[in-house]
């Protein structure tokens, strides 16, 4: 069990490190163990459940990669060079004949090499005599130009591993083993809601004192790209037992429920007290900004996560809380997105002990480098910050300050979702 760490912001009260509660969070969620076998082309995205061994080299045979002339390593010409006569020809999808020593084979590229052969000249590197010989020059090493069967991988080699979030290359490999479908963790099934009695949903009538639910909506779209079959729950009202209620409910057919808004301390904020009512609060808030109220709870053996309700905190606390938990409970291999170092074109002062995330645009500085710029304003219910920026930049809990011209950790949104 993590500690608790004495917390020195506007709460009182302990608070946990992003690293803890992520920590804490996936410990307490259990992988999902169905699975299901689906095509090579529905299997993008989804998490393998099982390793792939080659069931073939890759090639599968040896063959040129060039298109040229192929001959055994024992006619290579040393020092001169020397005519052959091109007595075969072999192209790509069909087994030549055995090769005659003291003749060369036209060949194509992915064709195999013809029996008696092991090194091909590139049809650049040779001209062909009045003859129609084909005249070789000196110097080329053995096995030049051939791509031997395995090369690139070696029957039963391991290629996938279980866990692997598949990617369109890993598709491609699958195919190049001959495989038709892919055996993946089922889709998680998350529940979505948004809580707040100021909410509408975008095609309702929306009071004057009302906005339109945006954060549903990212939220949705995320989890569809993390692979989920989503449900979406709707807009809860500012009510504790309804609120309840529906929780409740959402827990025995989902594998994760996902709420945003009413987090806080307020006294409409009843999402933690709803989940201590009928099930139990795991944690509830973090060290992170944008972010900090994170519910996190157990209801009847369902796990929820409860973002707060500002749409930047709830992009935020999604990316690095609720992804790696989607990702625990699809079994898939910890792939902690890297930040990439770039020069900061901004100054910034923060706390020490919190985790902070600055929007930023990128752009390249007169030297070439890449330089992170940021958005002018910062308040988490900008959503104007998130559409108009490329990226946050991550500042760990040791960071006080940051001064332009100092390198920083940069992740782009592409990287996140
Ligand atoms: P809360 O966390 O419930 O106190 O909400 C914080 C702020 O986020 C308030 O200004 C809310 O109006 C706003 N907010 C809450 N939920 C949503 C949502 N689903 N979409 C857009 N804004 C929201
Ligand atoms: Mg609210």
């Amino acid at each position: 069990m993590a500690q608790l760490s004495d917390d020195c912001f506007a709460f009182g009260g302990p608070m946990m490190s992003v690293d803890e509660a992520v920590g804490i969070i996936t410990a307490r969620v259990a992988k999902v163990v169905e699975t299901e076998t689906v095509s090579l082309v529905d299997a993008d995205g989804r998490v393998l459940a099982r390793d792939v061994a080659a069931p073939l080299p890759l090639p599968p045979f040896t063959n040129s990669a060039v298109d040229g002339y192929a001959v055994p390593a024992s006619d290579l010409p040393r020092e001169l060079e020397q005519a052959f006569p091109v007595t075969a020809r072999v192209q790509a999808g069909v087994t030549g004949q055995a090769a005659q020593p003291g003749h060369a084979v036209r060949i194509f590229t992915g064709a195999p090499m013809p029996q008696g052969t092991d090194t091909v000249f590139m049809q650049e590197d040779v001209r062909i005599d009045d003859g129609g010989r084909v005249v070789l020059p000196p110097g080329l090493k053995p096995g030049a130009n051939v791509r031997p069967a395995g090369e690139d991988i070696p029957e039963g080699h391991v290629a996938l591993k279980a866990g692997r979030r598949l990617k369109p290359q890993d598709i491609a490999l699958a195919a190049a083993f001959g495989l038709t479908a892919l055996e993946v963790t089922r889709r998680i099934r998350v529940a979505v809601f948004s809580t707040g009695d100021e909410l509408a949903s975008p095609g309702t009538p929306r009071a004057a004192a009302q906005l339109f639910d945006s954060n549903r909506f990212m939220l949705m779209v995320m989890l569809k790209r993390l692979g989920c079959a989503v449900s979406d729950l709707g807009i809860l009202r500012d009510e504790p037992v309804s609120l309840a209620s529906a929780l409740k409910q959402a827990a025995a057919a989902h594998d994760l429920i996902l709420t945003t808004g009413g987090v806080s301390t307020g006294e409409e904020d009843h999402v933690r007290a709803g989940v201590e009512s009928v099930g139990s609060l795991v944690l509830w808030r973090m060290a992170i900004k944008p972010g900090r109220p994170v519910a996190m709870g157990i209801i009847r053996g369902t796990p929820l996560v409860g973002l707060p309700g500002n749409p930047v905190a709830s992009f935020v606390t999604f990316v690095h809380v609720v992804r790696p938990t989607v990702l625990a409970l699809s079994g898939a291999a910890k792939a902690l997105p890297v930040p990439m170092p770039v020069r900061a074109a901004f100054s910034y002062k923060k706390k020490i002990g919190r985790r902070e995330y600055v929007r930023v645009t990128l752009r390249r500085g007169a030297d070439g480098a890449l330089e992170a710029i940021k958005f002018p304003r910062e308040g988490a219910g900008l959503l104007s910050s998130l559409v108009d920026t490329d990226g946050l930049v991550e500042l760990g809990e040791d960071v006080t300050k940051v001064a332009p011209g100092e390198t920083v950790g940069f992740l782009g949104y592409e990287n996140l979702i």
